[in-house]
This record gives C-alpha cells, sequence and structure tokens, in this order.
C-alpha cells in the first residue's frame, strides 16, 4: 500500500535528519499515514514542502502531501507525553496527487464555517462560549423551515409534537441508564436553593412519561412523539469547532410506543418517512445502511436481557432484508438499550456522516415500568422504538451547505427574493410597491435600496447566493412588469406581476 510506503520513507527521513528520535510509531490505513514521534526540535508547516520532496526523491513513484502536524498523547493515553504527529497522503503518480490537491481546494470552499460566515447565518462568541452556536435571523430562518419540513413530513406517519424542558431530576437519567452511558458528558445544574438537575442529553426519558401519564390501551398503540430540542452533551474542551462538535445540538427526535406485533410495521413506516425526507432534500441515492448490533464479547456495556436483544437484532435482520436495504452488519455499533438500522451518508466530498437511524428497545420501557392493557384486559409493556429522520440541526445544515457549495432551495433560502433598482432615484417607489406585495404573499422578500450601484447589487445577491433577484426600472414601472434573474444564470426574464406571484410559489412549493 502506498501509503505505508510513505510512512516508512518519512521515518527514514526524519530519523536521519533529527538526532534523538524517541517514542516513535507509524501509523497508515487506507485514507492517511501518520508518524508519531518526539524530537528536541519544532517541525512546522513550512517544513511539509521540502519533506514532501525529500519523500518523492527516496522513491520517485511515491508523490505525497503532508496534511498537517498535530500533538496527540503517546499511545492516545492522556497520562502520557505529547508527541507530535505528522499525517499526510500519498499517491502513487503525479495525477493522482494533483486530483487530490483539487479535492482539497474543493473542500475549503465547502468548509461550512466559512459558508455559514459569508452568507450570515450562525456565529459564535466568546462571551457565550465555545461549542454554542448563535443562530442569526438569516440562519434561523434555515432551521426553522428545515423544522417545519420534517414535521410536515413525520405528521404523516402519525407523530404527534411534544415539548419538554431542558432539565430534569438526575433520577430520570439514572432510571433511563443514560446516567452511567453518559457520565462525564452530563451538565449537572444547580443552584443556590438547593436545585440539582441535569441538562437532558436525550429526550427519550422525557418522552417515557408522557406516554406513561396515562393509561393505554392496546388500541391506542402506536403512540407517537416528535420533538425538536436543545440536548445538552460536555464534549472534551477543545474538542468542539464550527458546528460539527457543539455542547448545545439542536436534535429532531422521536419515539413510538408500541405492541411487540406492531414493531415490524412500525420499523417500515419510519425507514420509509426516511425515504420521504430525504428524496425530497435530493439526498436519498447517496444512502447506505448498517445494521448495528451488539458487541458480543462486552454485553456489560448495554443494558436488557440477552434475549430480548437476540429478538431485536433478529428482528431489525428482518426487516433489512424485506426492505431490500442492503445492510452491512456492524458489530459494537449498537445503542445503550439496542440494536439499530443507520442510514450512511457519504458527502460530495466522499466523507461518511451517519444521520437518520431507527434504534429498537426493550429496556427502556420495562424501566420505567412503562405499560398498556391488552385485547384481555391484560397489562403489557410496550416496546419503544427510537428513531432521529433530521437528526442535529447542526450537523444537517453544516452537511446540507458542504454538499450544495451554500446554494440553498428556494424554499429553505432566507431570502427568496431580492429587489433591485436599475435607479433608486426614479424607481424606488415601484420597488416599495413590489416589496409590500411580495410580502403580503408571504414570501421572504430584500430590498436594496443602498446607494451602490446596480451592477454591484447584483453581484453582492449572487454572493448572498438569493434564488430570485428582480431588476426593476423604467421598462417595469411603466408597464407594470417584473424582470427577474436566477441564481447561477445571466438570462433576464420579463413577466407580469401577477404571472410572477404565481412562478415564485409554485417554485417555493416544488421541494
Ligand atoms: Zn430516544
Amino acid at each position: 500500500m502506498i501509503n505505508e510506503k510513505a510512512v516508512v520513507l518519512l521515518e527514514q527521513i526524519i530519523k536521519d535528519k533529527y538526532k534523538n528520535v524517541k517514542l516513535d510509531n507509524k501509523v497508515f490505513n487506507e485514507e492517511e499515514f501518520y508518524y508519531e514521534f518526539k524530537i528536541d526540535e519544532k517541525i512546522s508547516e513550512n517544513d511539509f514542502e521540502s519533506l514532501e520532496k525529500e519523500i518523492n526523491k527516496l522513491d520517485n513513484n511515491c508523490f505525497v502531501k503532508i496534511l498537517r502536524i498535530s500533538g496527540v498523547y503517546y499511545n492516545g493515553d492522556a497520562n502520557n507525553e505529547m508527541i507530535d504527529r505528522i499525517s499526510g497522503r500519498a499517491f502513487e503518480s503525479k495525477e493522482e496527487l494533483d486530483k487530490f490537491l483539487e479535492f482539497l481546494e474543493e473542500l475549503k470552499e465547502r468548509d461550512h464555517r466559512k459558508i455559514g460566515k459569508d452568507l450570515d447565518l450562525f456565529c459564535f462568541s466568546d462571551y457565550v462560549g465555545a461549542g454554542l452556536p448563535l443562530y442569526t435571523p438569516r440562519g434561523t430562518i434555515v432551521k426553522d423551515e428545515l423544522q417545519k419540513e420534517i414535521e410536515r413530513v413525520c405528521r404523516r406517519y402519525g407523530f404527534q409534537k411534544v415539548s419538554c424542558p431542558s432539565l430534569a431530576d438526575i433520577s430520570l437519567f439514572e432510571t433511563s441508564g443514560h446516567a452511567m452511558k453518559f457520565n462525564d458528558e452530563l451538565f449537572r445544574v444547580e443552584s443556590p436553593k438547593g436545585h440539582k438537575y441535569v441538562l437532558k442529553p436525550v429526550q427519550c426519558p422525557h418522552h417515557t412519561q408522557i406516554y406513561a401519564s396515562k393509561l393505554r390501551s392496546y388500541r391506542d398503540l402506536p403512540i407517537r412523539y416528535m420533538e425538536s430540542d436543545k440536548q445538552y452533551r460536555a464534549e472534551l474542551q477543545g474538542a468542539v469547532g464550527g458546528l460539527s462538535r457543539v455542547y448545545a445540538i439542536t436534535v429532531e427526535d422521536g419515539h413510538s410506543f408500541c405492541t411487540r406485533e406492531q414493531v415490524k410495521q412500525e420499523v417500515m413506516n419510519i425507514c420509509n418517512l426516511i425515504k420521504d425526507f430525504y428524496s425530497n432534500m435530493g439526498l436519498y441515492d447517496v444512502f447506505w445502511v448498517s445494521l448495528s448490533v451488539r458487541d458480543y464479547e462486552h454485553p456489560e456495556k448495554y443494558i436488557g436481557s440477552q434475549e430480548d436483544w437476540d429478538i431485536c437484532e433478529n428482528m431489525l435482520a428482518e426487516i433489512c432484508e424485506e426492505l431490500g436495504l442492503n445492510a452491512k452488519r456492524c458489530e459494537g455499533e449498537a445503542a445503550l438499550y439496542g440494536p439499530k438500522i443507520d442510514f450512511m451518508f457519504k458527502d460530495e466530498l466522499g466523507r461518511k456522516i451517519q444521520i437518520p437511524t431507527v434504534q429498537l428497545d426493550f429496556a427502556m420501557p420495562k424501566r420505567f415500568g412503562l405499560s398498556y392493557i391488552d385485547e384481555n384486559g391484560e397489562k403489557q409493556v410496550p416496546v419503544m422504538v427510537h428513531r432521529a429522520v433530521l437528526g442535529s440541526y447542526e450537523r444537517f445544515i453544516m452537511l446540507l451547505l458542504e454538499q450544495f457549495k451554500g446554494v440553498l432551495p428556494i424554499w429553505l433560502s432566507p431570502v427568496q427574493v431580492n429587489i433591485i433598482p436599475v435607479n433608486v432615484k426614479y424607481h424606488d417607489e415601484y420597488c416599495k410597491k413590489i416589496y409590500d406585495l411580495l410580502l403580503s404573499e408571504d414570501i421572504r422578500v430584500e430590498y436594496d435600496n443602498s446607494k451602490e450601484n446596480m451592477g454591484k447589487k447584483i453581484r453582492q445577491s449572487n454572493i448572498m447566493k438569493n434564488p430570485i433577484t428582480l431588476i426593476l426600472g423604467n421598462n417595469e414601472r411603466d408597464n407594470n412588469l417584473i424582470s427577474y434573474r436566477k441564481y447561477g444564470s445571466e438570462e433576464t426574464y420579463s413577466i407580469s406581476i401577477d404571472e410572477f406571484v404565481k412562478f415564485i410559489k409554485d417554485e417555493i412549493r416544488k421541494r
């Protein structure tokens, strides 16, 4: 493997160059290679190019791009010394290397942190703290529209919206088992008045208590709750960055409570829901599925009986089979309380991201003493199906921005129509009239009446990736017309005001 060859050459060069190489270690896989070591000198990014050249000099069939140098603990153990790690990627030809360099450029261009800033969607503040994203008015629109869309689809599959507080007594999570699982990831909240609470790391335990608030009959089931709300996880300090790792995540979460007989149908129901939502987003083609089962060597990592686990795993395997999901079995990837089906996504840049998930749980309903009355008037324990479709809004928005390079579909766009006058002196009144009209039609519209010239305003509208830009001048004003351009096109279309309102509404309705 070429990465192996490269890391051996890198080791040789480092050892030739520096006297005191200690604690060194070579790692490689198909994606990357790392060389870890400790030396007295300091290596910086400025040395990368010469290292790359030297590797190629030793073997002219090995083309390398050094990606980064970082500090890591020896053997990954925080009690050990910090050492340096050089990471890179090797190729067998100059062409392959060039292609990879192009890919890196693309990566920079698609970086959601950059796009998020350019499009004014979210920000961070040192006062508020790291890992706590703030959505701007424009970003909040994107988030709210996503929420409306996911809730619209979920309602069709029988989900009802619920709303729970962020705080809960620790006993809730002790009973659910999350206190054990998330132990050092829990935010514990205390007040001078003696309150002791936990910020919720998940919503499931809260939802069990809404279920438990009434006597349930088999005829009521399945009962399905959904909620998009903040969850809090105390990630390692320093590990947070951009929207990919944050302390406060907004999670689209849902739970179905059903009988054992209904489980199969319910899981299928949710798989279809996932398909619906992601097809509308134009993302369904890029998924594959993993059947995540327990780690058979470490049963102590999970709650629930072995017998229930066997039943659940078999059930999910059958469902995957029946739906033709072509699932890959992954041992040790199960949730705390049961096995799951994970939908894995490969983004435009070839990176693997897991978002939608369906999880079977026989354990939590038992721990909370949940029940329903069956046909014979007897008490039974329901099964809980956990599911996330959109998952974390932060991660989903990041994915959308990177996937579509910030060009959002019109229904999701913070501004749908941007109005530019040819000359603000002569066309202000007409522009205002159109602005008011579109606003009254619930279209998200902006009017650029700044002092800049028209050309600059059009460029700015493109930078903000506004889907539709109107350019209104004498002709439009005198004939009650609208002239518009679509994002990414130089072509201008002119139509009547009524036609335009109909056109724009149709465009927004399209998913
Ligand atoms: Zn859950």
